[in-house]
């Protein structure tokens, strides 16, 4: 199939493919029990020119039935941490071994060209994969930070239509309450990013609110509304039933009458609070209109870890309970290889695949493969990416899998990505290349 498409040339059918029904907007056709339907597109000179049911085009690269899929948009992951692993190991896998590791990580060794190495290699494997869109938090603790927004501004300009990168901050919320807060915001806005902060607290969902809290979120939002930013946060990442951010940030939304997007990632906490507690989080969060991102593979990695226990809970969030209410709901990375994950290479087949199986998103599919890219453009604000239609960039991945059975069984390295129509020679870069970064001898 690859020979045939490199040799197809700008203008060619794609014939007897498969394809979610969901990302296919517009086209009638029978939907097999998991959501698939069949179908031929036609390609012209690097654009989706068609969508027809299967048995339209008389000839072209005969797919024999295998899925096309758009490329995804990783919508959260963290590229000024990424791969640091080698050097800067998590010794207990937990949270808080996480965030100590990283935060010495930071101050030993990240100079902007340590970061620019690393997020550069992250960016390679990423778009080899077939991701075309990536939105990524960097620690944003001054002066240090301007340096890695810097960099991430040259990578983004670097990659500028084949990669888009997004950039948001991330900084505990009380960071944002002094000078500090303009400042970050002033940087982020200059850069065109989005405004993103981290809050926890403990205690119970019925204890009151933590001293300050409230004026410290209101403070936040003010940041973002007197500049026009979209705001994207980490919300309730623990097993502490009481940590119940979302659903402050849901109603502080909708007091303050936030205009700009909202995408709110984790929300762990909320799978262990009681059931009305929830439900009435989720309304509010559906009413505000805030995305949801979850981050499976690492939600089940650092939540529920104690040494020497075997974890009893999975991690993740409601992610079924804010389908039904309506909330657009992504899947995403996250960290990859680095104190808070030690795997992964952004890749969103792997993520779909896993978080199929952690999440039950299978039996019935209904419309979760949207979660693997309209669902995420719709969050970046890049909404009409994600999806197979008239129009769109021909920019897709194409898998020898037929089924969802085949799909998510094999990690599917022999996929073709098709970027502007045309097959995408890049592989992901060997860890070797890194060795040097991180104090690696090979
Ligand atoms: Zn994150």
């Amino acid at each position: 199939m690859k020979a045939e498409l490199q040799a197809a040339g700008a203008r060619y059918w794609l014939r007897d493919a498969r394809a979610p029904g969901v990302l296919v907007p517009g086209l009638e056709a029978g939907h097999d029990v998991d959501g698939l339907i069949r179908l031929d597109l036609r390609i012209e000179d690097g654009r989706i020119a068609g969508v027809a049911p299967a048995g339209s085009a008389a000839e072209g690269v005969d797919l024999r039935g295998g899925l096309v899929w758009p490329a995804p948009l990783d919508a959260h992951t963290h590229l000024d941490k990424g791969h640091i692993w080698p050097r800067t190991r998590n010794p207990r896998g937990d949270f808080a071994g996480a965030i100590e590791a990283v935060m010495g990580d930071r101050g030993r060794s990240w100079s902007e060209a340590d970061v620019e190495a690393r997020a550069e290699f992250a960016i390679r494997c990423a778009h080899a994969h077939g991701t075309v869109a990536i939105r990524t938090h960097l620690d944003t603790y001054l002066p240090m930070a301007r340096g890695t927004w810097r960099v991430m501004t040259k990578l983004r300009d670097r990659w500028a239509g084949r990669v888009a990168i997004q950039m948001s901050s991330i900084a505990p919320l009380d960071r944002f309450a002094g000078p500090d807060g303009d400042a970050i915001a002033d940087m982020v806005a200059d850069a065109g990013g989005v405004l993103g902060m981290v809050t926890r607290h403990s205690g119970h969902v019925h204890d009151d609110l933590p001293e300050g809290f409230q004026a410290e979120l209101d403070a936040f939002f003010a940041l973002a509304e007197a500049r026009g930013l979209d705001l994207d946060l980490h919300v309730d990442e623990s097993g502490e039933s009481g940590a119940r951010a979302l659903r402050e940030i849901a109603l502080t939304a909708l007091r303050r009458k936030f205009k700009r997007r909202i995408q709110c990632g984790h929300c762990c906490s909320l799978s262990i609070q009681p059931e009305a507690f929830a439900r009435e989080t989720i309304a509010r969060v559906a009413e505000a209109g805030i995305d949801i991102v979850v981050l499976p593979m690492c939600n089940m990695y650092l939540q529920d870890r104690v040494p020497g226990r075997t974890p009893r809970w999975r991690g993740v969030t409601l992610v079924h309970e804010m389908r039904a209410a309506g909330i657009n709901v992504s899947v995403a990375s996250d960290n990859t290889r680095d104190p808070f994950y030690a795997y992964g290479d952004l890749d969103m087949v792997e993520v779909f695949r896993e978080a199929t199986r952690i999440l039950h998103l299978d039996h019935p599919f209904s419309d979760w493969h949207r979660a693997f890219a309209a669902n995420p453009a719709q969050a970046m604000g890049m909404a009409g990416r994600g999806v197979i239609a008239a129009g769109q960039p021909a920019d897709l991945v194409l898998f020898s899998a037929r089924f969802m059975t085949e799909l998510l069984s094999r990690p599917q390295s022999d996929r073709v990505v098709l970027r502007d129509g045309r097959v995408l020679e890049a592989t992901p870069p060997h860890w070797r290349e890194l060795d040097a970064v991180v104090g690696l001898s090979g």
